[in-house]
């Protein structure tokens, strides 16, 4: 089962799920999946939520990508 996680909007402030592409009250998309270069709001992301101690597998679960993949992207955009 997987467990589902609560972060605010950050345009209405609501509460969404972290797996939820586009806000379901506001409409606006979360991440800019559909820009060029488009995970990259994802990735920065993924490196703020694991600075806070989430783990691979957690990080791998709720943004469906791989572990390797997580860590692949951590150390690509930890420093940007
Ligand atoms: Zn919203």
């Amino acid at each position: 089962m997987k467990r589902v996680r609560y972060q605010p909007c950050k345009f209405c402030k609501l509460q969404v799920r972290t797996t939820q592409k586009k806000c379901p009250f506001c409409h606006k998309y979360l991440y800019d999946f559909i820009k060029e270069g488009v995970n990259f709001d994802r990735n920065k992301e993924i490196v703020r939520l694991k600075k806070n101690g989430s783990t691979l597998r957690q990080l791998s679960d709720d943004f469906n990508i791989s572990q390797e993949r997580v860590r692949v992207i951590y150390n690509d955009f930890k420093d940007r």
